[in-house]
């Protein structure tokens, strides 16, 4: 939970080819009735702009999430901003500045049939303190004439002038073109189309019932098939057909075998299971229920937890499961896996059949929480409903605030908060907490991470 997530530094444990990076922030400025909604309309594809037509007509900053070229991105509407503005005018002001210093980029919106004002130059000046890229765009030109015009403003000494017509939509392409240039790798948006069967991990410390597991699905599924149309399988792994659907089984070749690693220290064990977490997408992490929950129990648990994946907890052997065990187990989990309350439990027997079909839907709710996005104007508006019925607690005379969020990945879901100042590991845990109480996330981490402004 502590802060220092940098930019670009990919996880090392997502192992799809989408780049997870976090969705590079597009922050649109300038002074009132420029255009700045007319153009993010634009830039998000939607039709009817929700502009008014009056100057500084108040605007929090509001993400939306756009994409252009199959790249995703966040642009962040801005108020007018103001130099000497007073009272209201001046808090969409430092709004504005506020998002200038969370962006990857910035898009300062002139209009290019009054030229630069006074008001213009003063943004600049503010522009360059923050040694951000800015793109700057000369907006109505809606015809060639004007177009021309937009040459005068080279003058602000902030590059080339695009000019556009948010309105009408001429040059908006090019300057989409010359925006994501500006940004950090994007990530792609996920088409989805085709792809292989899902990747699952038989984790678990040795005699829990593994190969018992596997051999119960391929027999009660009736087939362990060797091949799919279209996909290559490693031959360490099993594909097993379960609720309809293909399952490819990492990582199993020493299960299918029977070859008991007994002798094989824990060590060998730890670094199996890591290979097979590492290889799949969710893990279903095998206890016996016939025993306590031991260390080596929970060590499994945190390398899925660790590795970002999802997680089904499957208490095996529940033919052994009498009303004495049942206390004392109930009090187990109670006790040891208070910190994946939010994994998904199923109680199995490899060996009767027992709610063996319970395992393909667990799995399966585990995956979708695994990929769920939460849209980022979705999130901020919950962030800021939840952080001022609760804000921080006071530190040093204040409390730090949340200045803007983003869903940075998925698979895990990953979130990235700008604040005021670093935030306490209570608080993170509550709003993880609230999260959940939300949008669910059942069966998957979530990771918060925190970057206070400098
Ligand atoms: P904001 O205050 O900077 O967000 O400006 P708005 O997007 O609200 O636009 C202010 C006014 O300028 C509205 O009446 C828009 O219709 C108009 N406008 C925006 N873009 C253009 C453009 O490219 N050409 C023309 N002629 N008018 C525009
Ligand atoms: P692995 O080392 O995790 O692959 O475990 P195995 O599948 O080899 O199982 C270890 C032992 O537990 C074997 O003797 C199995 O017969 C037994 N076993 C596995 N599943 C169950 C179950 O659901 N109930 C009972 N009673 N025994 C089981």
């Amino acid at each position: 939970f502590e802060g220092g997530f940098e930019f670009g530094s990919d996880s090392p444990t997502d192992s799809s080819d989408e780049f997870t990076g976090p969705v590079p922030v597009v922050a649109v400025v300038g002074r009132p009735n420029v255009g700045k909604s007319t153009l993010v309309n634009r830039i998000i594809g939607r039709r009817q702009a929700v502009v008014e037509d009056k100057p500084g007509v108040t605007r929090d900053r509001v993400p939306y999430d756009a994409q252009w070229n199959g790249r995703r991105f966040t642009v962040v509407d801005t108020g007018g901003w103001e130099p000497d503005a007073r009272d209201r005018a001046a808090a969409i002001a430092a709004q504005a500045e506020i998002a200038v210093q969370t962006a990857d980029v910035v898009v300062f919106v002139v209009d290019v049939s009054v030229g630069a004002t006074d008001v213009d130059e003063a943004a600049v000046k503010m522009l360059r303190r923050s040694h951000k890229p800015v793109i700057l765009v000369a907006n109505k030109a809606d015809n060639q004439n004007l177009e021309l015009e937009a040459v005068s403003l080279w003058s602000l000494g902030l590059g080339e002038p695009h000019p556009i017509s948010a309105l009408h939509g001429r040059g908006s392409g090019d300057l989409l073109d010359d925006i994501l240039n500006a940004l950090p790798p994007t990530p792609l948006v996920t088409e989805g189309g085709p792809r292989g069967p899902r990747r699952v991990a038989l984790v678990g410390r040795p005699n829990v019932g593994k190969s018992s597991l596997l051999n119960r699905l391929a027999k009660e599924e009736r087939a362990v098939v060797d091949s799919v149309a279209g996909t290559t399988v490693d031959p360490v792994d099993s594909l097993v057909e379960m609720a309809g659907e293909v399952w490819q089984f990492v990582d199993t070749a020493g299960l299918r075998k029977r070859v008991h690693q007994a002798s094989g220290t824990e060590y060998y064990a730890s670094l199996r299971t890591a290979g097979a977490v590492e290889a799949a997408e969710v893990a279903v992490v095998l206890l016996d229920s016939g025993e306590v929950i031991s260390e080596q129990d929970q060590r499994v648990i945190t390398q899925v937890i660790e590795s970002g994946r999802a997680l089904v907890i499957a208490f095996n052997k529940w033919d052994l499961v009498d009303e004495d065990r049942r206390f004392y187990l109930d009090k187990e989990i109670d006790r040891d896996l208070k910190r994946v309350t939010w994994a998904i439990r199923v109680n199995i027997s490899a060996k009767t059949g027992r709610a063996v079909d319970k395992l393909a839907p667990a799995i399966r709710r585990a995956l979708a929480s695994w990929e769920t996005r939460i849209p980022t104007g979705a999130l901020n508006q919950w962030l800021t409903a939840l952080t001022q019925a609760t804000p921080h607690p006071v530190r040093g005379g204040r409390a730090p605030r949340i200045l803007f969020a983003t869903q940075a990945g998925a698979a895990p879901p990953r979130f990235v908060l700008f604040t005021t100042g670093p935030f306490d590991a209570g608080y993170l845990r509550f709003i993880e907490r609230k999260l959940r109480e939300e949008y669910g996330f059942e069966g998957t981490p979530v990771e918060i991470s925190v970057k206070p402004r400098k």
